[in-house]
């Protein structure tokens, strides 16, 4: 397994065509293109990285995967009133939805929806709070206290928030969100700004790949139905109006982020993390699925069979 993700990360160094870095958040443009970083966490406790796998990058959309598990924690099924859970077909900040279906969200992973999820789980509670009941759970899940917020990622993301303001104001309208607008947004920018490397964002995946269990310390986080049906809404979802394209190209669930970043599981397998920060045209990890495409041809571990 080692002499594969060294090959993947070989072949990832010497490609040319690398996509392009998010300057939408100026702060993330700074971030060199050259770079690219793979770790896979097995459900027997192995791990196995190559590249720049211990260099933290900011997760972005991957954070929504763990707000979700919060929300639901808080809310259960409650939550499905808020966001729904069908594919968009649309950008990850489009806005043309919310007007046709009442500001409610398609799914939890387009923007909005990550917004209105960030709103639920602040509920009786300071954004403070809330941010730090984010930072800890993933901490706990990564079994890693130095994981942190990337404070100026957040604040250039909040210096240009207009159009993540513009879907939770549309939403407010609505009725939908019950909290201020810039404390949603704040806590929202906060929780993509959270930086990880390959290897703790692979530790912190490990619970969806095992039936909601933390394999190395045997923690329960989850129940299994739930955990079943994260990796759903990730294959369904994951990728915005390109997760259709990435389960044809990969067959495994799967969460981007405009940092580079991709966290996949493969379901009593493992939890694998890579990162490369230049983008398709849909704002995915160019070089990033095409890892995981030659992952899961090598290692037959898609969802989908073998082949
Ligand atoms: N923080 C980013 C935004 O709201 C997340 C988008 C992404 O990673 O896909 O625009």
């Amino acid at each position: 397994m080692q002499d594969l993700i060294n090959d993947i990360a070989d072949t990832m160094a010497n490609a040319e065509r690398r996509g392009k870095v998010a300057d939408y958040i100026p702060e993330l443009s700074y971030v060199d293109p050259k770079q690219f970083g793979i770790s896979l966490a097995t459900v027997d406790g192995k791990v196995y990285s190559a590249g720049c796998a211990t260099t933290p990058f900011s997760i972005q959309s991957i954070s929504k995967v763990f707000t979700l598990t919060i929300a639901l924690g808080q809310m259960g099924d409650s939550l499905w009133s808020k966001v729904g859970r069908e594919p968009s077909g649309d950008p990850f900040n489009s806005i043309v939805q919310l007007e046709h279906e009442s500001g409610k969200p398609r799914n939890p992973f387009i923007n909005a929806g990550a917004i209105a999820v960030v709103d639920a789980i602040m509920m009786g509670h300071e954004p403070k709070e809330t941010l730090g009941e984010i930072l800890n759970f993933v901490r706990y899940v990564a079994d890693d206290d130095r994981i942190c917020f990337d404070h100026a990622v957040a604040a250039s993301e909040m210096a240009h928030r207009d159009r993540n303001a513009s879907l939770a104001h549309f939403m407010k309208a609505f009725g939908r969100l019950d909290h201020d607008v810039d404390k949603v947004l704040g806590t929202y920018f906060h929780q993509c700004a959270i930086a990880m490397s390959c290897e703790q964002l692979a530790h912190a995946g490990l619970f969806l790949a095992s039936d909601g269990i933390n394999k190395p310390s045997g923690i329960r986080v989850v129940a299994p139905q739930r955990a079943r049906r994260i990796n759903s809404l990730m294959m369904m979802c994951g990728h915005y109006d390109a997760s259709g394209e990435f389960a044809f190209r990969v067959g495994l669930p799967g969460k981007s982020g405009v940092g580079g970043g991709i966290l996949a599981i493969s379901p009593s397998h493992g939890s694998i993390a890579v990162w490369s920060p230049g983008l398709d045209s849909y704002g995915n990890s160019l070089l990033g699925t095409q890892a995981l495409e030659m992952f899961v041809q090598r290692t037959g571990w898609s969802v989908f069979g073998h082949y």
